[in-house]
């Protein structure tokens, strides 16, 4: 594959990325969003499985007995309907991180059993009304959905009830050629990346001395219970983990606290006590031998992500984290740079071809 390629994603990969990030896979409910993700990477694989809470798993050399995941995870943050007033107004509260700041005036789609995709805006008082003293925070415990409905029963005729889903309506768009905004790139871009690496191992006939696990996990965003659940029934290993992180270059970030990490800079390998120090070399050393650009960050205590589930799970897994950087993560416009995209993919691809089941992560 050529170095610094800028076309590593062809159209096949767009269409996937669309449809995947178009596709609603909240917290809890991402089966829809797995069958689209397994669809794609089926040519590339040899076998799959998924557990009870619907992580799912793609495996190239499904026999060998050294065990290496690629992972990324594939829940997105969300709403729950939790009330409906007798005048036909929704209360709600967050599945997931949602930020309570950006509610207002958002556009959101209700995702009923019975009558699919119902439209709803967040409410707020138009700034006439509002008295200068006094003004409305976004308070969670106040946020209302308006369906337009009169009443209860008209919301319940419209299939929503208590437990009901709700997302922002945004879609994925690209943005001067080279950024894509979309709702949660976190982490559904993870999974587009090592479904990549998995077609570009295809394409080149790569045979792997082991066996290569992509696994997309279900609700990180609530405390990475995918990735815990599906280390202890894959036993790997090595594990790669992917997730997204801040571009602190934008307004209002603050650098002092989270890292200098920009879009457009490459790849960010992650230093944290998770991750492990050897495997942590290792993959800095494939990124210089290939000149691909990348970006340090260091996490104290967790790295927050499902590397630390794979790396404290079955009895200590050599783990490693690769974030993508993105700005404005968990609002409806997260942004990241495609090439970005592009050199991560070549990054894990070039790390997976040089990875060695002999090396010895046993300190002594
Ligand atoms: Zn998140």
């Amino acid at each position: 594959m050529a170095k610094h390629s800028t076309s590593i994603l062809n159209a096949d990969s767009m269409g996937f990325i669309k449809r995947y990030l178009d596709n609603v896979s909240a917290v809890g409910h991402e089966v829809k969003g797995q069958r689209i993700w397994l669809n794609y990477v089926k040519p590339y694989i040899e076998h799959s499985f998924s557990d009870t809470y619907g992580t799912a798993v793609g495996v190239i050399n499904p026999k060998a007995s050294y065990k290496v995941v690629i992972e990324a995870h594939a829940d997105e943050i969300a709403w729950y309907v939790k009330y409906i007033t007798d005048d036909g107004f929704i209360y709600v509260c967050k599945n997931g991180m949602s930020d309570h700041q950006i509610a207002p005036s958002m556009r959101v789609h209700l995702h009923t059993k019975s009558k699919g995709i119902v439209q709803g805006v967040f409410g707020w008082p138009a700034i006439h009304t509002r008295i200068e003293k006094e003004q409305p925070i976004p308070d969670p415990s106040k946020l209302w959905i308006d369906v337009g409905a009169k009443s209860k029963q008209e919301v319940y005729d419209l299939g929503i009830r208590v437990g009901t889903i709700c997302t922002y309506a945004d879609s994925f768009e690209i943005m001067n050629n080279d950024y894509w905004t979309a709702r949660a790139f976190d982490n559904r871009i993870g999974g587009v990346i090592i479904a990549e690496v998995a077609r570009l191992l295809t394409n080149s006939n790569a045979k792997l001395p082991f066996g290569l696990y992509l696994v997309n996990s279900v609700q990180e965003e609530v405390g990475m219970f995918g990735a815990g659940m599906i280390v202890e029934s894959i036993e790997p290993d090595l594990a790669i983990c992917t997730d997204v992180t801040h571009d602190t270059n934008t307004p209002m970030m603050n650098k002092n606290m989270d890292g200098d990490v920009s879009c457009g800079k490459g790849p960010v390998l992650n230093i944290a006590p998770s991750v492990h120090t050897k495997l942590f070399d290792f993959i800095e050393e494939v990124a210089v031998k290939h000149k691909i650009p990348y970006q340090l960050e260091v996490t104290s205590n967790e790295t927050g992500t499902d590397t630390d589930a794979f790396a404290y799970g079955n009895c200590g897994v050599p783990s490693a984290l690769i974030s993508l950087p993105l700005r404005y993560m968990h609002t409806s416009v997260e942004t990241i740079c495609k090439s970005d995209v592009e050199q991560t993919i070549q990054l894990i691809y070039e790390v997976i071809l040089a990875l060695s089941p002999a090396t010895n992560y046993h300190y002594f």
